[in-house]
């Protein structure tokens, strides 16, 4: 049973305050754990999943605790959306921090009594590095959203507050505009930015917009392979012909 304890006091741990990123494996590795777990009734010291009432876990219980207990309203309706696109855990954990401002960027981590010498956004280094500039209005990010709107036909304005920008599909006008996909693009980019802004902090790397823009629509493509049954379309075939049929039906 002592396993037990131990894994209920880390989820309580990891998922009630933000997480700093070298914790991430750790909660990752835990809900893999979890997820594999099958509970056998012959056995009597087992595993018990508390958030639901069979005992067993459930992605819809974990998903009721990643929200902290709260009602569903309105403000959550992001993380609902999100959490149909199945994608694999660990990109819905990063999306689940960054619409929650819980990333650790340089902002967060001066609100933490972390002492930061240069708070400036590496990619442009001209403005304070949180979330709403880093992932969505630095100069040097904000090509990767127009080429988008370019897919789809389409100018505008971006919001600035994480949670608006990924649902702004409900407020702009896009004729015929597949959401899922606008939302796998919304999460794969996102997801390129914080792992670029790493490896440039971490491992010295280089920003290079063109590798991004491939990284993030492979990982698209890969994730709508999963998410839709039709889709079937080659990857080669399917990212040289955006603008066409990447994201809007016909
Ligand atoms: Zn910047």
């Amino acid at each position: 049973m002592g396993g037990y304890m131990e894994e209920e006091w880390e989820w309580n741990f990891l998922w009630r305050r933000p997480l700093f990123d070298n914790e991430i494996s750790k909660a990752i590795n835990f809900l893999q754990h979890v997820e594999s777990k099958v509970i056998q009734i012959q056995r009597r010291d087992d595993w018990v999943w508390t958030l639901d009432p069979s005992g067993q876990y459930t992605a819809k219980s974990a998903y009721r605790m990643m929200m902290g207990g709260a009602t569903h309203g309105t403000q959550d309706r992001d993380f609902e959306e999100l959490w149909k696109m199945k994608v694999p855990t660990k990109f819905a954990v990063f999306a689940w921090r960054l619409l929650r401002d819980r990333l650790p960027s340089k902002t967060n981590l001066q609100g933490r009594q972390v002492e930061i010498d240069d708070r400036t956004c590496l990619f442009c280094k001209n403005a304070e590095e949180e979330a709403g500039h880093l992932f969505f209005h630095c100069t040097k990010i904000i090509p990767m959203w127009w080429e988008f709107l370019s897919w789809v036909n389409n100018v505008g304005v971006f919001p600035q507050d994480p949670r608006q920008h990924f649902l702004q599909h409900e407020s702009i006008v896009v004729d015929g505009l597949r959401t899922n996909r606008w939302k796998c693009w919304w999460l794969a980019v996102t997801w390129t930015i914080w792992k670029k802004r790493n490896d440039i902090i971490f491992s010295n790397d280089s920003f290079d917009i063109n590798n991004m823009m491939e990284e993030a629509t492979f990982l698209t493509w890969t994730w709508l392979r999963n998410l839709e049954k039709d889709f079937v379309i080659h990857f080669n075939q399917w990212s040289s012909n955006l603008r066409e049929e990447g994201f809007v039906y016909h």
